[in-house]
């Protein structure tokens, strides 16, 4: 049964005002055709929010990201914004929004169109049919383990450390949130770790072992963050679901980006424990083709896809964006950062009409 909700739309910086203006069309047509329900709100966020109201992330645009049953973020950050103080650059409003509102497990697809395999780096038979999720832990792990600090000891040798630490709570709920993507899926799924050298991987094995026992359904395997980084340049196929930590995940998901050829095709979400999420390109704010109608819109559109998917549980109209992208990537249609050489691409505004007359 899909559900009717409420929509945050945060377009933020540069292209982010460009790729969500035509995620929202897709959303309207999704609506006025096919009963879609979702109500949406605008409100600014990052540098645009920063140069409005003094601050990247407005306690108006906070409280209605917290109402919200989803939020669709576009992109933050651009030069201008870059020598301001800290506390108000527009990366924060990213940070403070996901310890908010608690978006603890963030989903990124690497899934790579047949009509892109040649936008790859690497070779056709090697990614051509990959589809893996990559599932990180976004609010614990070494990026906020205490203590941190650059420092100088008692000899007067400058050090600089931070910590990696899980407690069994955050651990668990990660690995339930991967079982339960697995059996969407393929039914596999790979925790990566370093247990051979580090005391909080051990506890990681642990207890995804230990949460693994809940999903007899689902095959599981456990894989060093090292051999992970080489299989998914080697043989990126072999996995189906890739569960880690926040330091891990990162790495990992910005090299399976590059197994698809563009970061302009490539959704995100980052979900709460009861699903609701915040859903959003990979790409940044990309201030060098800002406002030139050259951004390609569709990893925003696909983030739409996501949210009907997981927060609203309408797979009909999630099939349709994701078929609506496929036809018009197989007509041919092209934006600049995916065209090969002697196409000639189109902008950000007809990749949207495009996506939006596909839609059936
Ligand atoms: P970026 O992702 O904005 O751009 C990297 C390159 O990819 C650029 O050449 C850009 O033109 C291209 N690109 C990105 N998205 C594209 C799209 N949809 N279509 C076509 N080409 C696309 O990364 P960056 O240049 O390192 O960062 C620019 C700004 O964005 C910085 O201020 C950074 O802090 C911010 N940023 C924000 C987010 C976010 O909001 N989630 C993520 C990454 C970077």
């Amino acid at each position: 049964m899909k559900k009717s909700g409420t929509v945050a739309v945060l377009p933020g910086d540069g292209i982010g005002h460009e790729v969500t203006h035509q995620a929202i069309r897709v959303i309207e047509k999704l609506n006025a055709e096919f009963a879609a329900g979702l109500e949406c709100t605008t409100a600014p966020v990052g540098g645009t929010a920063y140069d409005l109201h003094g601050h990247p992330l407005p306690p108006e645009t906070l409280e209605l990201a917290r109402q919200a049953d989803a939020v669709l973020l576009g992109a933050v950050g651009g030069p201008q914004w870059e020598k301001i103080a800290r506390e108000h650059r527009p990366e924060r409003a990213l940070l403070s929004l996901r310890s908010e509102l608690e978006l603890f497990s963030n989903l990124r697809p690497a899934l790579l169109f047949p009509e892109l395999a040649a936008a790859s780096t690497l070779k056709p038979e090697v990614v051509s049919g990959l589809d893996i999720m990559i599932v990180r832990e976004l609010t614990g792990g070494i990026y906020f383990g205490e203590p941190r600090a650059m420092a100088t000891d008692e000899e007067g040798i400058r050090i600089g450390y931070n910590t990696m630490v899980y407690r069994e709570p955050e651990i668990r709920r990660i690995a339930h949130s991967a079982f339960q993507v697995a059996l969407q899926r393929d039914k596999r799924v790979c925790s990566v770790d370093k247990a051979n050298v580090m005391e909080v991987s051990e506890l990681w094995r642990e207890i995804v072992t230990d949460v693994s026992n809940s999903y007899p359904d689902v095959e599981l395997s456990h894989m060093y963050i090292d051999n992970a980084c080489m299989q998914l340049v080697r043989a990126p196929k072999q996995f189906d679901v890739i569960v880690t930590t926040n330091l891990f995940g990162d790495i990992l998901s910005d090299a399976a980006s590059m197994l698809t050829g563009s970061i302009g095709m490539l959704p995100s979400a980052s979900l709460d424990a009861n699903n609701k999420g915040m859903y959003e390109p990979v790409h940044g704010s990309a201030p060098d083709i800002a406002g030139q109608n050259l951004a390609n819109p569709l990893a925003t559109i696909l983030s739409v896809a996501m949210m009907l998917r997981t927060t609203f549980e309408n797979s009909i109209d999630a099939q349709r964006i994701e078929n609506a992208v496929k036809s018009v990537l197989a007509s041919g249609l092209r934006t600049a950062d995916i065209a090969r050489e002697g196409e000639d691409p189109i902008g950000t505004s007809e990749m949207g009409d495009a996506v939006v007359a596909a839609i059936k």
